[in-house]
């Protein structure tokens, strides 16, 4: 085999592309992963989750220094924000991540390809480098692993300084006055978030009737309860119908998603943030024949293959749950099907998780899917009012919730909003991964005094019989 030629091609080198590159060198096949950023890590690692968690940690200190201490019986002087630090770091971040991935590659023999793919035949891939010089390689198989970019909001420029996108939103200079952020789900919640605790006025304007759409409707309610304490503002029901720019300043135009009069928001920064689509552009799909959904979404079938054989596809640029992690099982099983074992992923038990304060997380059927679907449960739930851990932290917002199976105990969902809501989740996936009951997670003895007790407590609620309250 030459150096152009390989068991298997990646394009794409996010968490779906470099996690399966790494897990198919690991088995023995010749891999190569072709990125044209000129980084490593996708979205995720350069725009996504890891430098909104890092705006996101610092932000959060900078206001637990300003506003939090006193509680603690800890004086504090006069806190400052420097936000050229906090891009700092999180630049920081970024960089030492993706080069990380740099390092995984070397270290499994992966071949970096810097450049842009596009599949010109089964087998076959051309390399536009950023010079336009061009190359080709050959690939037994070829993975489809380009992910998603932001949706653009009908009619409206993004110019990433006042119209923003949430990769604008991670680089901003100054803190804005009053941002405006279309768009209640995950990504939105959780850069207003950012800047509202830099000190922006945030106003939330959402299409539906609530925010965080896909989570349990307790939890959305509980949220934008707390949200709302912490300053958010939500005109929710209500669409934008225009974006007027002037100068440093946008004019937002909303009525009610139902019909009814207009009126005007003054801005001084407008997020949009109504969600991500697949990118497939100039990877020559049409020309090969690999069939797109209606959505632009690469059709697979249960084995990641497309319509076209030796052509395969995972991550973002398929749907379901478009998550970084979701997006890496999906790269370990592949390759380990392309390696002749038995890869899977269970979609049951994909964790999903919302970085404010208190933190969402979640897995699982929420109470609305299984009283749609007709399936008999029992709920258990636990404030961390009553978790002495919580209350030490001075934490007590938010609640544990269970959702199992009235007939066999089996966990069909969890749903936790609380602190560190989004590492107490991983013990409720586990357990559901083994097809646990609520009562094997009831009978775990877990550290006291701990935020985890108050998953156990919850189970405990399933059955009736909780300690502590
Ligand atoms: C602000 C924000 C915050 C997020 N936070 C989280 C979070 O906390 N947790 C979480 O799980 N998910 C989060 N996500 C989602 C997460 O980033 C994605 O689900 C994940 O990155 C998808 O991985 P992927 O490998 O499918 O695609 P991507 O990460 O999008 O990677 C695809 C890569 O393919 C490259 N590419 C595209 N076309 C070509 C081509 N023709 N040739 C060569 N290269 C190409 C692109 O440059 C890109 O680097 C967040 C997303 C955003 C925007």
């Amino acid at each position: 085999m030459s150096d152009t030629s390989f068991d298997v091609v990646i394009i794409g080198g996010g968490p779906g592309g470099y996690v399966a590159a790494i897990r198919a060198a690991q088995l023995g096949l010749k891999t190569a992963c072709i990125e044209k950023r000129g980084a490593l890590g996708g979205t995720c690692l350069n725009v996504g989750c890891i430098p909104s968690k890092a705006l996101l940690t610092a932000s959060h200190h900078y206001h637990a220094c300003a506003h939090e201490m006193g509680s603690f019986g800890i004086k504090v002087g006069k806190v400052e924000m420097d936000v050229a630090g906090m891009m700092g770091h999180k630049d920081k971040v970024v960089s030492d991540n993706t080069k990380g991935i740099e390092f995984l590659f070397k270290k499994n023999k992966v071949t970096y390809i810097v450049g842009a793919g596009a599949i010109t035949a089964p087998g076959q891939i051309e390399v536009t480098a950023k010079d336009g010089a061009k190359s080709t390689v050959a690939a037994k198989h070829i993975v489809i692993a380009t992910g998603s970019d932001v949706t653009p909001l009908p009619g409206v420029e993004i110019d990433e300084e006042v119209i923003i996108s949430s990769t604008g939103a991670l680089a901003l200079p100054k803190t804005p006055k009053h941002m405006v952020v279309i768009g209640g789900g995950v990504i939105g919640l959780e850069l207003g978030t950012v800047w509202g605790r830099l000190g922006a006025k945030v106003t939330v304007v959402e299409f539906l009737d609530r925010i965080l759409p896909f989570n349990d409707g307790e939890v959305s309610k509980q949220m934008q309860r707390l949200l709302a304490k912490q300053g958010m503002a939500f005109k929710l029901g209500t669409k934008v119908t225009g974006i007027a720019k002037s100068g440093k300043k946008a004019t937002v135009t909303v009525e009610p998603a139902a019909g009814g009069n207009a009126e005007t928001i003054e801005a001084d920064c407008v997020l949009v943030a109504i969600g991500r689509k697949p990118y497939t552009d100039g990877l020559g799909l049409d020309k090969v024949g690999v069939a797109l959904d209606k959505r632009g979404f690469v059709q697979i079938d249960g084995h990641f293959r497309t319509n076209v054989p030796g052509i395969y596809a995972i991550g973002d640029v398929v749907g379901g749950a478009m998550l970084a992690h979701k997006a890496e099982e999906e790269g370990v099983a592949l390759a380990e099907i392309l390696a002749g074992q038995h890869g899977h992923v269970n979609y049951d038990a994909i964790p999903a998780v919302v970085y404010t304060w208190p933190e969402v997380a979640s897995v699982g059927k929420t109470e609305e899917q299984l009283k749609a679907e007709g399936i008999a449960y029992k709920a258990g739930k636990f404030p961390f009012t009553a978790n002495g851990r919580a209350r030490s932290m001075n934490e007590v917002d938010g609640f544990v919730k269970i959702l199992a199976c009235a007939a066999t105990d089996k966990v069909l969902g969890a749903h936790i909003v609380g602190p560190n809501a989004g590492d107490l989740i991983a013990e409720v996936v586990l357990a559901m991964e083994f097809g646990a009951a609520s009562e094997d997670i009831a009978r775990t003895c877990h550290a006291h005094p701990g935020l985890g007790e108050a998953v156990k407590e919850a189970c405990l609620a399933v059955d009736g019989r909780p300690l502590h309250t």
